[in-house]
């Protein structure tokens, strides 16, 4: 029965605070704004109810009906539902009319809290190595929203004020009126030679960091969300994060497609091997289509089964949730498809009785054996839509297989179209499920072509790699294990030791 007022920051999920990860993680219901990057919507797990609260972007100020809306939605969600996150790009009080959200909790007597994050205003210029102040270039910082008005009109600063005061200024929301801002700093006394940097999209995948001038600032190519920085300390910095140059995969990019959470010790493993790394979140797990009351129907009687069956470490998750206690399976022997998926038991405290020694649908069947007496009770929990070959070859081998919808995965709005030229630019791209290479070919650039794949493609196990070639891909490979790992082996295996110097 909290509200917690939670700062998301720029868009890099390594950038939130401990916090607003571990908030994030026990949600029960999320109200979040367009801005927090799908990375970080990610982290929520699919139990827990996501509200786009998103403010219009063509009308004036987001609507004032949308604030009216938020408010009404945030005391309903309060009064009623344990831990309530109101997630908000960058810092919460920063731009971000969280200090009203707060009044109409305090008044309505739900409790609240807040949870800073690191604001764009800050977080977007350091991480692309503009330092906002520095010894000798700037002594202060004014971090200001880029309305444009008369002098002293309610919201507009005073831009000629400004000009005179130095320093750096941090524009934010001050895309579409860089021209006005321009003209006004420079009849307030700035040079039309003062730099100026334009970061885009500020540590997400498709950050863009454009330099100009005062003079120039109208004419550039931007758009928004983007943080403007006025002053000397605006030429510094690198023009694009500087890449890597270590390790095996120095200078490829990989793209790595996701669903929930799942994608970190892939990530970690290809950055350990010095590749970069390209997230693209294509689909997210959501309750089955009934709600889960078949799920907890069979964990509540799994014991009149002789096996359950697990190939995805999103089933292991749903089925161990329904199932509340590992010795509720007591006799009952547990399958389950490869390593990860066999982690993910083990993390409930299961061990597995079989791991077949092929990781795939079929290596399960395969290693699986024939029933020994009457009880031939097979629980299979699975994805909505997931392939027949587990439970028909199970039932050829004479068992009785109960198919359980256990999740269902969803696609994800597209990615930004900077986003999607870097994956069609990149080296190679990993897809661990079907429902991810489904998800892939399925994406479209604004003028609705197909997203190019690039020429390399490693696939988690034969399942996947089958659904890649049927969907058209080219340069298809398997993983040389069904794990994070093994797909790292491969890529390292096909590229060698990096081009000389790496990037
Ligand atoms: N509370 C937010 C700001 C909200 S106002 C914060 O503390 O960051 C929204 C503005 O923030 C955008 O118009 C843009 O100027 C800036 N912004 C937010 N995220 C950004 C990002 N990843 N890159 C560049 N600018 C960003």
């Amino acid at each position: 029965m909290t509200v917690y007022l939670v700062g998301a920051g720029p868009g890099d999920p390594g950038l939130l605070t401990r916090r607003a990860a571990a908030l994030l993680a026990r949600a029960d219901v999320v109200l979040h704004d367009r801005l927090v990057s799908p990375a970080i919507l990610d982290l929520v797990p699919p139990s827990a109810t996501l509200i786009d609260v998103g403010k219009d972007p063509d009308a004036p100020d987001g609507g004032p009906a949308r604030q009216e809306e938020i408010a009404r939605l945030l005391v309903e969600h309060g009064r009623d539902t344990a831990v309530v996150v109101r997630l908000k790009g960058g810092d919460p009080f920063v731009f971000g009319r969280g200090g009203e959200e707060i009044d109409v909790l305090a008044r309505e007597g739900i409790p609240w809290e807040v949870v800073p994050g690191i604001t764009s205003a800050f977080g977007v210029p350091a991480a692309a190595g503009i330092p906002v102040t520095q010894r000798g270039l700037a002594s202060s910082v004014t971090v200001v929203t880029g309305r444009v008005g008369e002098p002293g009109t309610e919201g507009a600063p005073d831009w000629e004020a400004l000009a005179r005061a130095g320093g750096t200024l941090v524009v934010l929301m001050g895309v579409t009126t860089r021209g006005a801002i321009a003209e006004a700093l420079l009849r307030g006394g700035r040079s039309t030679d003062t730099p100026v940097a334009v970061i885009q999209r500020g540590t997400t995948p498709a950050q863009r960091v454009a330099r100009t001038t005062l003079g120039g600032l109208a004419e550039i190519d931007v758009g928004p969300p983007a943080v403007i920085v006025v002053g000397p300390v605006a030429a510094l910095g690198a023009e694009e994060p500087s890449g890597r140059t270590a390790g095996p995969l120095a200078g490829r990019t990989v793209v790595v497609t996701r669903s929930v959470h799942r994608a970190r010790g892939l990530l970690d493993g290809l950055e350990r091997a010095g590749a970069t790394t390209i997230e693209l979140p294509l689909t997210r797990q959501v309750d089955p289509a009934d709600g889960g009351t078949a799920l907890r129907a069979a964990a509540a009687t799994v014991r009149a089964q002789r096996w359950v069956v697990l190939t995805s470490v999103n089933a292991v998750d749903r089925f161990m949730a329904e199932l509340r206690d590992a010795r509720a399976l007591g006799p009952v022997l547990v399958a389950a498809v490869g390593p990860a998926t066999a982690d993910a038991l083990r993390m409930g405290g299961v061990e597995p009785d079989l791991v077949p020694a092929e990781h795939s649908a079929r290596g399960l069947v395969d290693a699986f054996p024939a029933p020994d007496g009457p009880d031939r009770g097979v629980l299979f929990p699975c994805a909505a839509g997931a392939p027949g070959t587990i439970a028909e070859g199970l039932a050829e081998k004479g068992w009785d297989v109960r198919r359980v919808e256990a999740y269902r995965t969803v696609p994800l709005s597209a990615p930004e179209p900077e986003v999607l030229a870097r994956v069609a630019a990149a080296d190679a791209l990993a897809l661990t499920a079907t429902s991810s290479v489904e998800a892939f070919v399925a994406l479209r650039t604004p003028e609705g072509a197909p997203v190019p794949a690039p020429a390399h493609v490693v696939c988690i196990g034969p399942t996947t790699a089958a659904a890649a070639r049927s969907a058209g891909l080219r340069g298809v490979h398997e993983a040389w294990g069904a794990s994070a790992d093994g797909i790292v082996a491969e890529l390292v295996d096909h590229f060698g030791p990096g081009p000389a110097g790496g990037s």
